[in-house]
This record gives C-alpha cells, structure tokens and sequence, in this order.
C-alpha cells in the first residue's frame, strides 16, 4: 500500500456520497478526543465502505484506538484495484499496530449502510436474508448499497464467525409520518416503485438531535438538526423522534448544498430533457455534482466561498444567499411542523466551523424567539446564543462513528441477551 492510496486521514467525507477534493492528508489515530461519553466498553470496527473509499475506525467503548481511509478505490492507476483489496488493508493496517481482525478483543463490526428502504428501520446483525434485503434495494442506491454490500461481504469471509451489524442511514428517519414522507403522486405507482421520501444522514441527525435534547434537559425536547456537510440535511425531531427530514427519496431534495441543488421544481428536469436536449445522464450529473454552491460559484468549499463574500465577489454572495435563505426556510418550515422549538443544533464542516453562515441562516428570526450571539457565534460555543433565550441554538460536532458503534453494541447485546 503506498502512501498515495491514502494513509492515515481527516476530514473524512461524513456522508460518502461526495468528496469535496481538498487535500485530507494528516494522521488521524488513536487520540480518542478525550470526550466522555455512555457506551460499553466492547470493541467494534465501524467501516464506511463507500464507491471510492473505505473509512474505518475501531472504537473501544468511546475511545478511539484507529483510524483512517482507503481511498482511490479502483481508479486508473491506484494500487488497490477493488473493495477485498481495501478491506484486506485496513485489515492489514489494523494487524500492524497489534489491533488485527482475529483479536478476540474485537466485538463486532459496524457497517454503514446508505439505504434501508422501509425494510430496515433499525440497527440489523447482518445474516444471508439481510445481505439479500440490501442487495434488494440496490435500484434505490446504485452508488451507494453495492459499494456497502462488497465491504460487508469481505469482512464476513474474513471473520465469518464475528457479530455484524448493519446500520442504516435511512432508519432514523422511519418515523416520519405518512404525512411528511409521502409524495403526492399516484399512489400505486408510488408505491410498487418505493417513491417516497426516506431521508439520509440518519446517523447523524440521531446523534446530534439525542445531544440537543440533553443539552435541553428534557427529554421531550423539540429539536431542529441542521447538518451542513458537503451533503446537507436538516431534520425536525420530537421528543428524540424524527418527524420530517429535508433529503427525500433521494439525498438530493432539500437543502442547497456543496454539488447538489436541493429542492427544484421537478418540471425544471423535463424543461432540461425536453428543451435543453439533456439526457437524463447528464441532467443526473448536472444536479448531483455541478449544482449547489459548486453550480453557483464554481466553488463548494465553504470556507473560500466566505472569503469571497468577505472580498464583495457577487457570485459568492448570490450562492451564499440563496443557502441561507433556504436553511432559513427550513428552520421556519420545520419550526411550524414541530410547533415550537427548543433547540437549533449546527452539524456538519460548515455548521461546526462557520459562524457568518450559521448567522446568516437565522437571521430575522428573532420574533420567534431565536437569536445568535455574536462574540459566542464566533468563538463557536456549545450554545451561541444569549443566555435565557427561548430558543437555544447550539454547535454539536457531529459523531457518525461513534453512533454506528453504539448502537453495533446495543444490537449486539441485546441478541445475546
Ligand atoms: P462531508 O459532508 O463530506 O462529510 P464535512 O462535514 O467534512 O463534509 O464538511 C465539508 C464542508 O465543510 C466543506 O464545504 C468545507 O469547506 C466546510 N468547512 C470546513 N471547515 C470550515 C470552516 N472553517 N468554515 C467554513 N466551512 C468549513
């Protein structure tokens, strides 16, 4: 394995249907970040195996023991020619600090699966029928489930006798009511085909969204969770159940974020074939890898874009704009659904680092009760804003990892309870 297939790295893609093409290089081991949280003192391998790369980590109890990516998975070139390759070096990497797929110490493996359908709404130990469940929805997730699928089926030939776990993006958000997830289109068809909204970052949005409601300190908290990574989703929970999400069928409806549109008139698609002469390929690719801030200002990395704001360019400011104003929307939108709200929680690279966004997005709102403080919005508190206001808003880092590996354990235990 050289080094250019990707040692040791941060800043992984959280979502891992997008990479953002910035330079990720930087060690990324052991340091556990000292945080203290519940979770049982097992060991589990969480692995994130998406269409291009394998992240994993191996987590005992909250501390992290290792780290890192795979990347570059099968491309011209690359030294790791296919997902058994990847896998069969994170086992390899994981052997050379003493922390090998045979340790008996190792409890479980987590996976990440993108789409659960409405097959899945739980954490799942993985078995042949659930393999072939996956595989089942792969039309939902053509990118996403086989990738999932190749590193769930190398780790069971590796250690066919270890508890698997899959967790599902998707599961979080099977709460919502059927008024939230239905579309209104002919409902035979809705239904033969799967079409209706399912929602994605589940990982995050439950562990975020259960944080906020300890911050709150009660647990029937209404929270809005908006995660603003390359992919962005914002989601309302109640009483730590999700009640609406913004990604729908798709990870493409909803927020404006790093290549995608979000919410677009689906007649526009039809204007596009019909009118522009785009396959449906291309239009495909135009909204999934050359919309968002990236179609707006040729740029999807929050932190320049800001910068441009800063230095008065246009484009950046229009882009810049029309992300708050849709975030803005949501929280008013997802506020009326909730009825009130306690807590605003910003994930995500964008939500946990960028203040002029976080302050921009709720800006105007002050007459329902939210409110930023600067000088706290700017050191990036916990809680940004003013002491006693109605609503809290707050910064959460987000823990995917962590929250496969908790809730891998719970599986786990329970079944062996
Ligand atoms: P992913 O969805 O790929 O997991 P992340 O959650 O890591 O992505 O977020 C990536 C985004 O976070 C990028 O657009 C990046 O520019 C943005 N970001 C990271 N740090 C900052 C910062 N300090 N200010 C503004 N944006 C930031």
């Amino acid at each position: 394995m050289s080094d250019h297939a990707g040692r040791e790295r941060t800043g992984e893609d959280r979502t891992g249907e997008e990479r953002d093409g910035r330079d990720r290089t930087g060690h990324d081991g052991g340091d556990g970040g000292g945080r203290e949280r519940e979770g049982g003192p097992g060991r589990v391998l969480v692995l994130n195996s998406g269409s291009s790369s394998v992240k994993y980590r191996l987590l005992q109890g909250t501390e992290r023991l290792a780290s890192g990516t795979v990347e570059r998975i099968g491309e011209d070139g690359s030294p790791v020619p296919d997902h058994r390759a990847a896998l069969e070096s994170v086992a390899d990497r994981l052997a050379d600090e003493g922390l090998g797929l045979d340790s008996p110490e190792l409890a479980a493996i987590g996976h990440r699966v993108v789409h659960g359908g409405t097959a899945f709404t739980e954490p799942t130990p993985i078995t042949d029928e659930v393999v072939a469940g996956i595989r089942e929805l792969v039309p939902l997730a053509p990118l996403h489930n086989p990738a999932n699928l190749a590193g769930i089926e190398v780790t069971r030939r590796l250690r066919p006798d270890l508890p698997q776990v899959a967790v599902f993006d998707t599961a979080f958000h099977a709460t919502i009511p059927p008024a939230a997830s239905t579309y209104a289109i002919d409902r035979e068809l809705a239904g033969r085909l799967g079409v209706r909204r399912y929602g994605f970052h589940g990982t995050s949005h439950a562990y975020v969204s259960r944080e906020a409601t300890r911050l709150a300190g009660d647990p029937d908290a209404r929270v809005i969770v908006l995660h603003l990574g390359n992919g962005a989703s914002a989601s309302a929970v109640s009483a730590g159940r999700c009640v609406d999400t913004s990604m729908g069928m798709t990870p493409l409806e909803g927020l404006v974020m790093g290549t995608r549109s979000g919410d677009l008139d689906p007649a526009a698609v039809l204007y596009l074939a019909r009118t522009g002469g785009m396959s449906l390929d291309e239009i495909d690719e135009l909204l999934n890898r050359r919309s968002g801030m990236l179609g707006l200002c040729g740029d999807n990395d929050m932190r320049s874009v800001t910068e441009r704001v800063e230095a008065g360019d246009e484009d950046a400011e229009l882009a810049v704009s029309v992300y708050c104003h849709r975030l803005r929307k949501y929280v008013g939108a997802y506020y009326a659904v909730l009825g009130t709200v306690d807590v605003i929680a910003f994930t995500g690279g964008v939500g946990e680092n960028s203040a002029p966004i976080r302050a921009r997005a709720l800006e105007g709102l002050e007459a329902m009760g939210i409110v930023v403080d600067p000088a706290r919005n700017a050191r990036g508190d916990t809680v940004v804003s003013p002491d006693g206001s109605r609503v809290k808003v707050a910064v959460i880092p987000t823990d995917e990892e962590y929250e496969i590996a908790r809730q891998t354990l719970s599986v786990i235990s329970h079944h062996a309870g």
